[in-house]
């Protein structure tokens, strides 16, 4: 592996030397190695020579998550003997789909949250609260980990335990980095509040936001972002990352979107019939992680709609940066001619701090449109209105949808699901009622 720092600093030229070299031998190693890619190159003809700059990535199909899913042990590259660690996604399905890493894997995947976390800026004074499971075969706390102890900082490994629990662990050992779900240090935050001590004199100099965007698509923070940097008086770093790529997509203190390491993966950005689409423009993340050795990947649909940056950042790096995730694609609602997805009206519900608790769903209104309904939990006494909360999200999305308040109970028990990682938002009733042209 390259220096702490990666290559983020040297030229444009440089960094795309590197990338092709890396991706040549990631296909070749993939084509030797994988009896999946194996199986795919020989039935297309293809040999891996013909691969050398990421366009000619082109000619290869895409790899879903279902490919993982039904054809999985066939994606191991190794002798089994060889793999150290198993590592699960919840999988499309709702079934577990394992992910086997050898020891280079988790020397990887050290590697890259170290030149993560040092983007993000942490140093080796830094103590770390790790706000997230080390256990239940999750890659990311164990990544985390890795990475605070090649910076040689301090890990306090709490995992995601009761903000009564984290409180007390803070006012203990005074983490100056927290690494956890945004509304989780919320709720840290105002546990010490209730305790009469502000978190903001607590010391605490960078919140590292896991699992939920902190960004919105200018770039700029959040509601949800801002808050986490008010409660805690300090720079919200946010990442993007999932098991399947073993990379992540830091913020630099610039703030300014997830830098890409080039070292550890190319991405594509496609629209809906795969063509790639320019820097600024929505398109769905297609991942080639490189320097993989127990299950090598190429070109996996992530299902996830970003936009690429590629003007220069303020910290001075050079690297490509991906925007926040704007949704799912499978979760995209077109209104009226208008393509919305749901974290968007999430994030203005983020920002009313009347609105409790919140969930969405979609319908189909005619041939062509979506129909949306938002389902509000008010805190008690909380004086506003449907339509003012509807005036709200208009705001953020130009659209008004049909806004109805329950009892904030009634609405945590629709989101909370049983063997779910998180509470669901989303409810996507439209497959429900079949679609219109379904019958044709
Ligand atoms: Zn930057």
């Amino acid at each position: 592996m390259e220096s702490a720092t990666g290559i983020a600093f040297e030229s444009r030229d440089a960094i795309d030397a590197l990338s092709a070299r890396l991706l040549e031998r990631h296909v070749r190693y993939s084509f030797e190695r994988s009896p999946f890619y194996r199986r795919r190159f020989e039935s297309l003809g293809l040999r891996p020579e013909a691969f050398r700059r990421p366009e000619d990535l082109r000619n290869l199909p895409l790899t879903t998550k279902a490919d993982l899913e039904s054809d999985n042990r066939d994606f191991l590259a190794v002798p089994e003997s060889q793999i150290v660690d198993l590592c699960q996604t919840s999988g499309t399905t709702g079934k577990p789909v394992s992910m086997l890493q050898t020891a280079e894997d988790l020397e990887r995947l050290g590697y890259n949250e170290e030149i993560s976390f040092r983007m993000a800026g942490v140093v080796q004074e830094d103590r770390v609260l790790i706000a997230c499971a080390l256990g239940r075969c999750f890659m990311a706390g164990l990544a985390y980990f890795e990475g605070v102890r090649r910076i040689g900082a301090m890990a306090i490994r709490t995992g995601a335990d009761s903000p009564a629990m984290l409180a007390e662990a803070v006012l203990a050992h005074r983490p100056t980095v927290l690494v956890g779900v945004p509304s989780l240090m919320l709720a840290l935050a105002e546990r010490l509040r209730e305790l009469g001590c502000p978190p903001t004199e607590l010391g605490v100099r960078i919140c590292i936001s896991i699992g939920e965007p902190v960004r919105v698509a200018d770039l700029s923070l959040s509601p949800l972002g801002k808050r986490v940097e008010l409660s805690w008086n300090a720079q919200v770093s946010g990442t993007y990352a999932s098991t399947e790529m073993a990379t992540s997509f830091p913020d630099c203190a610039a703030g300014a979107g997830g830098h890409l390491h080039p070292e550890l993966i190319v991405i594509e950005m496609l629209d809906d019939d795969g063509r790639p689409v320019p820097p600024g423009e929505a398109g769905e993340v297609v991942a080639t992680p490189l320097q993989v050795t127990g299950m090598p990947l190429l070109r996996l649909r992530t299902g996830d709609v970003a936009m690429m940056h590629d003007a220069p950042c303020a910290c001075g790096r050079n690297t490509v940066r991906l925007g926040p995730i704007l949704g799912r694609k499978q979760q995209m609602l077109k209104i009226q001619g208008t393509t919305v997805y749901p974290p968007a009206i999430f994030e203005a519900l983020q920002g009313i701090p009347e609105v409790s608790n919140y969930y969405l769903e979609a319908f189909t209104d005619y041939e062509l449109s979506d129909r949306i309904r938002v389902t509000v939990g008010l805190a008690p006494h909380a004086g506003i209105s449907t339509d003012l909360i509807a005036e709200r999200i208009r705001g953020r999305i130009r659209l008004k949808p049909e806004v109805r308040i329950l009892a904030p109970g009634e609405v945590e028990r629709q989101i909370t699901q049983d063997g779910k990682r998180k509470a669901t938002r989303f409810f996507d009733r439209r497959k429900e009622q079949g679609s219109p042209n379904s019958h044709a």
